[in-house]
């Protein structure tokens, strides 16, 4: 059996985003699809899947690691150290694994090893809003839609620093008054939703190392999920200075690629835990990695995940075949189109959580009628 052919067709499948659906095929007649993450979705992952399917066609469909080995070996000089290429890298690992899974007639998650569980728990990426009345809405609106976990965004943006409070967008020190704004949202989400339920804060990497400190230390009461990026990823020392300050647990790592870009961070154990988005690290057989990697210092991995459905659905099967798994992602709350572009039992999210069906592959089906409903082009997705 021999791969065919590879084509990536950008379809609207987000709300008004569009994604990149990468379809591989073999001569047998198989077919395998999978979702290009948003970096790369309109342009790199069309162009990369062209130039790549040089090194795929004619290629054993079974050999997965090799194959990808050698996508990412062919692409030393295209900047396959992280970014938009390698989110074009893991929309074809989805693609091939859905495709080796039909082949096999076994799920994803079967195919990297094998499921520790078959029901995904989902945290939602929350909205925030203009004062604290409206995160404690938001926060109450997701725990009765089933949500036991949610995450907001709290730093002040580059562009509002400046243009709401005065300050300028550069220095990275969190002002008093800004710690009181973070601090009464907090306690109205918690307010509005108790303890019980699992709240993660996310500062984007916005912050300077003395007042990371700062707001991990002050938000100790409020006994965080997590504090997810208090600095910027690329200093793991100044990330792990935040970590040992504090009883307030620190996430990272949605901006590091590969293996590679987990090492020093696992090594320092810089982080409670980290969070690869596995549409960006290189796909589920790389992420498989990275997740034994934290396991070897006990720390759980929570992916990172700002997709649509079908890298979604990827991201869950990768869940479910590692020990170490803790919460995936959700950001999709303002997006009402997924059930009609997948074909699923019942909603993909489902109170709180993604249920995956024992089906080969990754277990999703395009509704190919919507899809040229909305995108009259992306007739090579099914022809
Ligand atoms: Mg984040």
């Amino acid at each position: 059996m021999k791969i065919e052919k590879i084509v990536t067709v950008p379809i609207t499948c987000h709300g008004r985003t569009r994604r990149g659906i990468v379809k591989i095929t073999t001569d047998d007649g198989f077919v395998g699809y999978g979702e290009v993450g948003e970096t790369a979705s309109e342009q790199l992952g069309p162009i990369m899947t062209d130039r790549w399917s040089r090194l795929i066609v004619g290629k054993n469909p079974l050999n997965t690691e090799k194959i990808l080995r050698e996508l990412w070996a062919g692409s030393l000089f295209a900047g396959r150290g992280g970014g938009a290429l390698l989110s074009a890298l893991s929309g074809v690992d989805f693609a091939l694994v859905d495709l080796k899974g039909k082949i096999l007639g076994i799920p994803g998650y079967q195919v990297v090893g094998g499921g520790f569980r078959s029901r995904i728990r989902i945290y939602q990426d929350t909205a925030g809003g203009p004062d604290a009345a409206t995160y404690a809405r938001n926060a109450l609106e997701a725990k009765q839609k089933g949500f036991d976990a949610i995450k907001f965004d709290l730093d002040v943006s580059f562009g509002e620093r400046r243009a709401k409070y005065g300050y300028d967008p550069y220095n990275e020190t969190v002002t008093n008054e800004e710690l009181s704004l973070m601090v009464s949202k907090v306690d109205a989400i918690r307010e509005a939703i108790g303890y019980e339920m699992d709240l993660a804060i996310d500062l984007h990497g916005r912050y300077n190392t003395v007042s990371g400190i700062k707001i991990a230390q002050t938000l100790e009461p409020f006994k965080l999920m997590w504090l997810e990026e208090p600095v910027p990823p690329e200093n793991v020392d100044a990330m792990r200075e935040v970590k040992m300050s504090t009883s307030t647990p620190i996430c990272c790592g949605e901006n590091l690629y590969f293996k590679w870009g987990f090492r020093d961070l696992l090594a320092k154990q810089a982080a409670d835990i980290i969070m690869p988005d596995i549409a960006q690290v290189g796909g589920i057989v790389e992420g498989k990695r990275i997740a034994d990697l934290a396991d070897m210092y006990y720390i759980p991995v929570a992916p990172h995940n700002n997709c649509g459905p079908l890298a979604t659905i990827a991201q869950a099967h990768l869940c479910a075949a590692i020990p170490n798994f803790h919460i995936l992602e959700w950001h999709g709350a303002r997006v009402q189109d997924w059930d009609k572009i997948v074909k699923w039992d019942g909603p993909v999210i489902n109170k709180g959580g993604i249920n995956l069906p024992n089906r080969p592959g990754l277990g999703y089906e395009l509704n190919e009628k919507e899809i040229l409903r909305r995108d009259p082009d992306a007739e090579d997705l099914f022809t």
